[in-house]
C-alpha cells in the first residue's frame, strides 16, 4: 500500500507563535527555560497535527531555532572564529550570534535558499575544525517518540548540499572537507540506527542544479560510505525544486528511496523515469503536492500521475508526498474569514495540503465513491475561480497582448539622457541618496494600527504621515543629502502597499511564511488580472517635493519584485503576470511624472529570486523580466531619471541584464558580499549610473567615516567616478532614528572627502 509523507512543516505556527517566542527571547522578555518550553510546545503541536491527519512519515528535525542550515553547521561545530566558542554544545548566544551578529562580531552572510524566498545562513568553513556537538536529529526523534508515540523520520541536510552551500574554502579542498564531515554524518546516522530509526530523509536539493563529474564522485562516495557504515538504516535521498540532473547516477546510489519533485520539474523527472526506468529495489517519493504554491491541487490530474507512477514503480513502493518542505507556504486557510469563498475554496496551505496528500494516498489503495467525489470536487472550486470577473479583465488582457509584442524603449540612449539629466539636475560629483524608507518607529506603526482600526480617520492619518515626511525632509536637508526621499511611512511593506491599491490582489489575515530567522512575510495573492485603479504614491511624494528645493525621488516597487514576492495564479504564465503589473506601474510612473516628480525609483530587489534553477531557462526569464521593467519605465521624458535598487545577491552572471534594464541609476547592496560584488564589476564596464551601498543597514552599528571611505575607494577602482552614487545598502525602515542620522552624517562626510580627492 502506498504511504504518505511530508518533507517538512512550517515552523512559525498558525499565529506566528514561533516568531514571537524568538523575539521575546532575544529582547530578554523570555527566560531561556521558558523559551525552550515554548518552542517544544510549538514543535509538538505541529507533529500532533500531522499525526492526526494521518501522515505516515512525519518529519522530525525539520524544526529549527532559526535556520536548518545554521543548525547543521552548529551541529558539526562549524562556528566562525570571531565568535567566542571553544567546543562542546553551541550555546544559544553563539547560535544567535552567528545568525544576527553581536556587538563585537558581524553575522554570517545569509542568502536565498535556491529559488525560494527563504534565506539560510551561509556556513563559513575557514578555520573550522568540525566535531559533532550534539545529535540534533536524534534528540528530535526521541522527543516525537516519547511525547507522542510518533515514529518520526529525521530530516538532515545532505553532505553534498551542505558543502556546496558553504563558503570559506577552495574548490580544490572539497574532498578534504568531505572527509572531515563524513565521519560526523556517519556518527549521527549510526546513533539514529541504534535508536531504531527506520527512515531518514537526506535532503540533496543541490542535485537539481548542474552537477559536475567531480560532484557525482563525491555523491557516490557519500552514499557508499553511508550504505557501508549504516546498512540497516533506510535513506530517502530527497531532491526538490526541479528535476534532477544525472537521473541515472542518482537512482543507482545505494539508498532505499529517491524523492523527486513532480510539480517543479515534473516533466524532466517523468521523462527520466520513463526513459531509464526506476530501480526495483527502491521506493519513490512522489512529490505531487506543491510545497511552494498555495493553490488547491487539481486532484484528478494528480491521481492520474500517481497511477502512471504506480505502474512504473508499483503502488507498494510509492510514497505520496509534498514536492518540498511545506516551510514555504502558510499554515492553514481555516482562519481566513475575509477572503471571498470563491478564492478561499481554491486555496490549500500546509494543513490543507496534508489532507490532499492523505486523500491521494487513500485513493491509491481504494477508490470508493466517496473518495472519487472528493477528488473531483477539487477541480470544481478551481473552475469557479477561473470563470470569475477578476480573471477576465478584457481591457488589461488586450493592453498586455499589445505590449508583449513590442520592444519597450526610452526615447534616447543613456549617454544622451545622462547629459540632459545632468543639465537639468546639476548634481554634484558622487550624488548622495538613500534607498527609500526611513525608520518605521513605534509611533509610525501605532498610527497605522489606529488608522486600520478606524480610530484615526483618513485625514488624521494623512496628517500624521505628512508630519513624518516633514521631519525627515528636514533631517535629509540638514545632513545635506542630494536626492531626497519621502520615507515610505505610509507603507508596511513594499509589495502589500501596492497590492492593496491594485486590482487583482487578495490579502490573507494569517498567511505568513518564514523569510529568514524570525522574519516572516505575508505575500499577497495575485489571483486575478492586475489593473491600475488610481494613483498610489503621488500624494505623499508630491507633498514631500513641495517641502524642499532638492529633488525628491518617487518610490515604487517593480513588477518582477511584486510578482516574486507574491503568491501568483497558475492559470497564465508568470511572464504575463509580470507584464500586467508592469502596465499598471507604468500608469503610476506617468502619474508621478505628471505631478512634477522628476526622479522615480522602481525597486527590483527580487529579480534574482525568480531565476529558474535550470540554466537553459534563465536567459528567457531574464529577458522578460528586463522587458517588464522597461515597460513600466520607458515612457518618461529624457530628463526624468529612472532609478532602480537591488538587494544583495549574486550579480556576476546578471550584469548584462541589469544593464539592459536601462535604469539611469541603480543602487545595489554591497557590504554583506564582502567585496565579492565589486569583484563582479571588475570584469565589466558598467555604463550607467550606479551606487554601491557603502554601509550595511542590517545592524544598528554606526559605521565610521573611514570604513565608508574605504568602501568608496574600493568601488571607484572599478567604476567610473562620473557615474558613481553614494548610498546605504538598502532601506532604513528597520533602523532607529539616532543610528540612522549618525550613519548618514558619516556617509555624507565620507562623500565630501571623496569629492575632494577625485
Ligand atoms: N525602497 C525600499 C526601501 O527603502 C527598498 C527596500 C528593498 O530593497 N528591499 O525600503
Ligand atoms: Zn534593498
Amino acid at each position: 500500500m502506498a504511504k504518505s509523507s511530508v518533507l517538512g512543516y512550517p515552523r512559525i505556527g498558525a499565529d506566528r507563535e514561533w516568531k514571537k517566542a524568538l523575539e521575546a527571547f532575544w529582547s530578554g522578555k523570555l527566560e531561556e527555560t521558558d523559551f525552550q518550553a515554548k518552542l517544544q510546545e510549538i514543535r509538538l503541536d505541529h507533529l500532533r497535527k500531522q499525526q492526526e491527519k494521518g501522515i505516515d512519515f512525519i518529519p522530525v528535525n525539520d524544526f529549527s531555532y532559526y535556520d536548518h542550515i545554521l543548525d547543521t553547521a552548529v551541529m558539526f561545530g562549524i562556528v566562525p572564529k570571531r565568535f567566542a566558542y571553544d567546543g562542546g554544545t553551541v550555546p544559544l548566544s553563539v547560535y544567535y550570534g552567528i545568525a544576527r551578529g553581536t556587538k563585537d562580531a558581524a553575522a554570517s552572510e545569509m542568502t536565498k535558499w535556491f529559488n525560494t524566498n527563504y534565506h539560510y545562513i551561509v556556513p563559513e568553513l575557514d578555520g573550522a575544525s568540525p566535531a559533532l556537538t550534539e545529535n540534533k536529529p536524534l534528540i528530535a526523534y526521541r522527543e516525537a517518540k516519547e511525547k507522542l508515540g510518533i515514529e518520526g523520520k529525521p530530516v538532515l541536510v545532505g553532505p553534498l548540499t551542505f558543502l556546496k552551500l558553504s563558503k570559506g574554502y577552495d574548490k580544490s579542498e572539497t574532498n578534504a572537507w568531505l572527509d572531515r564531515l563524513l565521519p560526523l554524518y556517519v556518527q549521527v546516522l549510526q546513533e539514529l540506527a541504534n535508536e531504531g530509526v527506520q527512515w531518514v530523509q537526506i535532503d540533496e536539493p543541490i542535485l537539481v542544479t548542474k552537477t559536475s563529474d567531480a560532484d557525482l564522485e563525491l555523491l557516490n562516495k557519500i552514499y557508499e560510505t553511508f550504505a557501508a557504515a549504516v546498512p540497516g538504516l533506510n535513506i530517502m535521498l530527497q531532491t526538490y525544486f526541479e528535476s534532477v540532473e544525472n537521473y541515472s547516477n542518482i537512482v543507482a546510489l545505494p539508498v532505499q528511496g529517491i524523492g523527486l519533485d513532480f510539480v517543479h520539474g515534473a516533466t524532466g523527472n517523468i521523462q527520466s523515469i520513463k526513459a531509464s526506468g526506476f530501480p526495483a529495489d527502491k521506493v519513490l517519493g512522489a512529490g505531487v503536492i506543491d510545497g511552494r504554491g498555495i493553490w488547491k491541487a487539481s486532484l484528478p490530474g494528480k491521481l492520474k500521475l500517481l497511477d502512471e507512477l504506480a505502474e512504473l514503480v508499483t503502488p507498494e513502493r510509492l510514497i505520496v508526498q509534498s514536492s518540498c518542505s511545506l516551510l514555504h507556504v502558510p499554515v492553514t486557510t481555516e482562519r481566513e474569514t475575509k477572503l471571498t469563498s470563491e478564492l478561499k475554496n481554491a486555496l490549500a496551505f500546509a494543513d490543507e495540503k496534508l489532507d490532499e496528500i492523505v486523500l491521494l494516498t487513500k485513493a491509491l489503495s481504494s477508490r470508493n465513491a466517496e473518495i472519487i467525489a472528493e477528488i473531483e470536487n477539487s477541480d470544481r472550486t478551481i473552475q469557479a475561480l477561473q470563470q470569475s470577473e477578476e480573471r477576465n479583465r478584457v481591457a488589461v488582457q488586450e493592453a498586455v497582448a499589445t505590449l508583449s509584442v513590442q520592444q519597450p524603449e526610452r526615447s534616447r540612449p543613456f549617454a544622451e539622457r545622462h547629459i540632459a539629466q545632468q543639465d537639468k539636475w546639476k548634481l554634484p560629483l558622487f550624488p548622495t541618496t538613500t534607498i527609500g524608507s526611513f525608520p518605521q518607529s513605534a509611533e509610525v506603526r501605532k498610527a497605522r494600527q489606529l488608522w486600520r482600526k478606524g480610530e484615526l480617520n483618513n485625514e488624521q492619518y494623512a496628517a500624521f504621515i505628512r508630519d513624518q515626511i516633514d521631519i525627515w525632509i528636514k533631517i535629509q536637508e540638514e545632513i545635506e543629502i542630494d536626492v531626497l526621499v519621502h520615507g515610505e511611512f505610509e507603507r508596511t511593506d513594499m509589495v502589500e502597499f501596492f497590492g492593496e491599491k491594485l486590482a487583482g490582489f487578495a490579502f490573507t489575515q494569517f498567511g505568513w511564511v518564514q523569510s529568514y530567522g524570525s522574519r516572516c512575510v505575508k505575500p499577497p495573492i495575485i489571483f486575478g488580472d492586475v489593473a491600475f485603479t488610481g494613483e498610489m504614491t503621488v500624494e505623499e511624494t508630491k507633498y514631500a517635493q513641495s517641502q524642499t528645493q532638492r529633488p525628491v525621488k518617487g518610490m515604487l516597487t517593480g513588477p518582477i519584485t511584486i510578482m516574486n514576492w507574491s503568491f501568483v495564479r497558475e492559470d497564465i504564465p508568470r511572464e504575463h503576470i509580470a507584464y500586467q503589473l508592469a502596465y499598471a506601474l507604468r500608469q503610476e510612473v506617468e502619474a508621478l511624472e505628471q505631478a512634477g516628480i522628476g526622479m522615480i525609483q522602481v525597486d527590483e530587489p527580487a529579480v534574482r529570486e525568480g531565476l529558474p534553477l535550470k540554466e537553459n531557462e534563465q536567459a528567457d526569464y531574464l529577458a522578460w523580466a528586463v522587458k517588464a521593467f522597461r515597460i513600466s519605465t520607458c515612457t518618461v521624458q529624457d530628463t526624468t531619471q529612472i532609478h532602480t535598487h537591488m538587494c544583495y545577491c549574486e550579480f556576476h552572471d546578471m550584469i548584462d541584464s541589469i544593464e539592459a534594464m536601462d535604469a539611469d541609476v541603480i543602487s545595489i547592496e554591497t557590504s554583506r558580499s564582502h567585496g565579492e560584488l565589486i569583484h563582479s564589476f571588475e570584469l565589466n564596464t558598467y555604463k550607467l549610473g550606479i551606487g554601491l551601498g557603502v554601509y550595511d543597514i542590517h545592524s544598528p552599528r554606526v559605521p565610521s567615516v573611514d570604513e565608508m571611505t574605504s568602501m568608496i575607494e574600493r568601488a571607484l577602482r572599478v567604476l567610473d567616478p562620473k557615474l558613481f552614487w553614494i548610498n546605504p545598502d538598502c532601506g532604513l525602515k528597520t533602523r532607529g532614528l539616532e543610528e540612522t542620522v549618525a550613519s548618514l552624517r558619516n556617509m555624507v562626510d565620507a562623500t565630501k572627502i571623496a569629492r575632494e580627492k577625485h
